[in-house]
């Protein structure tokens, strides 16, 4: 992988509109930044040092684009590399009404105008084989509390038992949050359908609006193929962000309700600020994940061991401006974030037990094929039993004792065994030891043995 290939890649999507801003917003001529414009405010005084001109830099510019097209640019091969085991996040981020559900998820009423997320699973499904697992979370978070859009114990989507992120050593994980295992693109596609009806009852029966929660589908991949002997599981996931409206408090004149809503967003959106410029900033080794629940959550999807893309998403308005704005600001701060992505694999020791008792058997029938070959019939290649050492013992104690003279030839004698030279250097020099018949031994001298050993390799 390149260096740029080690980054954050971001992207800016603009929403189509009518009444485009052009005097305010032109994109560069590579389609890789963006200049925003704005004229001097003559009521702001004499004196007037603000800024009027920012230049953005950034992976791509995405206007007048079709929904197949941003799939293409900004999620094609981060779906494509989950499946060999990199974990990849896609995050969408923007003002209310910019159009992130769009992009993430698409109009749900036509199939052309699908978003990231069922053709994520498209893709994911049309890939993979049958060792492959598929499983999918969609989890919510509002006002600070998680709410699992695929429940199974309740309807409005709230379980009983609060749920809560977790840290273990392999990663962090949402307790109580359902992840339900798919075989078919079309059951995943059922799930999230689920999801986004619980989203809206949820936010009927809690008079909220959607637009205020953040909300993470998570597709997790588990595959599982032999290396040799080892039954290897490389596990990836693909978490799919659609971030709350990041509109800021002052422009929203919120009241009641609202105002709290407002007030969790703009917290945990600026938690996230802090955190990515946390994370761009080599020098930090402190990084503040926990200071609220969508940063705790995302911990191993920013960390930094995962493709990141962000895509932010604008409007064109003159009206909108200095939202459209601070997103620019917010991309180009994920733009600095270095990311190195590393495969996750396990392996099944189970399965590499079993594995290796049948590359066992398999062996053995192949040794025996090659004896009876060549006649010999006779050798077994299991260890010794109890029976066949005692066996072997009492005769050589009875050659030592001189009641025998001949070892006897039957199979149980037919062994090597490993000699090494004594002390006093029997054979010669520095002999190395040598693996001969067993009856042997019991027929000659230790220097004969080695003698004839030398002889042999000579
Ligand atoms: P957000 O989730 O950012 O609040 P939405 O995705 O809900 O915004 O978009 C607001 C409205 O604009 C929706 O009706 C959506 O269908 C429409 N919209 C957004 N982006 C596009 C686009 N690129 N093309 C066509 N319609 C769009
Ligand atoms: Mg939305």
């Amino acid at each position: 992988m390149d260096a740029a290939e080690k980054r954050v890649h971001t992207f800016v999507r603009v929403k189509p509109t009518a009444d485009f801003a052009q005097d305010m917003i032109k994109f560069g001529p590579d389609n890789k930044s963006i200049d925003i414009h704005i004229k001097k405010d003559a009521k702001k005084g004499v004196v007037n040092n603000r800024q009027t001109d920012w230049s953005f830099r950034l992976d791509g510019v995405l206007h007048n684009t079709s929904q197949e097209l941003v799939y293409e640019t900004v999620a094609e091969k981060l779906v494509s590399e989950a499946l060999t085991g990199y974990s990849g996040t896609i995050m969408c981020y923007g003002q209310t009404g910019a159009g992130k559900t769009y992009t993430m998820t698409g109009a749900t009423a036509e199939y052309k105008h699908r978003g990231i997320i069922p053709r994520a699973l498209q893709q994911v499904f049309k890939a993979t084989a049958h060792s492959v697992r598929v499983r999918i979370s969609y989890l919510e978070i509002y006002n600070e509390t998680l709410v699992d859009l695929l429940s199974t114990t309740t309807r409005s989507g709230t379980s009983d038992v609060p749920m809560a992120v977790v840290d273990c050593p392999q990663g962090v994980y949402v307790k109580g949050l359902s992840i339900h295992s798919v075989s078919h693109e079309e059951d995943a596609l059922n799930l999230l359908f689920e999801g986004e009806t619980n989203r809206a009852i949820a936010e009927h029966t809690l008079n909220k609006n959607s637009s205020r929660s953040h909300c993470i589908f998570t597709i997790y991949i588990e595959s599982r193929f032999r290396v040799f002997s080892d039954v290897k599981c490389v596990n990836s996931k693909i978490s799919l962000i659609d971030l709350a409206g990041s509109e800021r408090l002052s422009k929203t004149r919120s009241e009641g309700q609202v105002l709290k809503e407002a007030m969790y967003i703009n917290k945990s959106l600026s938690f996230l600020e802090q955190l990515i410029i946390a994370l761009a900033d080599p020098k930090r080794d402190h990084m503040p994940f926990r200071q609220s629940k969508l940063t705790h959550v995302l911990k191993d999807s920013l960390g930094g061991n995962c493709n990141i893309v962000l895509v932010a998403n604008i409007r064109g308005e003159a009206a909108h401006v200095e939202e459209t704005l601070s997103s620019l600001r917010f991309a180009t701060r994920m733009r600095w974030i270095t990311t190195e992505p590393v495969i996750s694999e396990t392996y099944d020791r189970e399965g590499t037990v079993k594995a290796l008792e049948k590359e066992i058997i398999l062996l053995k029938q192949e040794l025996a094929l090659h004896d009876s070959l060549v006649n010999r019939s006779l050798v077994t290649y299991d260890p010794l039993t109890d029976i066949q050492k005692a066996e072997i013992k009492s005769q050589v104690h009875k050659y030592l004792k001189g009641a025998i003279d001949e070892i006897d030839k039957s199979p149980q004698s037919e062994q090597w065994i490993h000699l090494q030279p004594d002390s006093q250097g029997q054979g010669e020099g520095n002999s190395p030891s040598v693996w001969i018949p067993s009856k042997w031994k019991a027929e000659s001298s230790q220097s004969e043995i080695f003698e004839t050993a030398q002889l042999t390799r000579a």
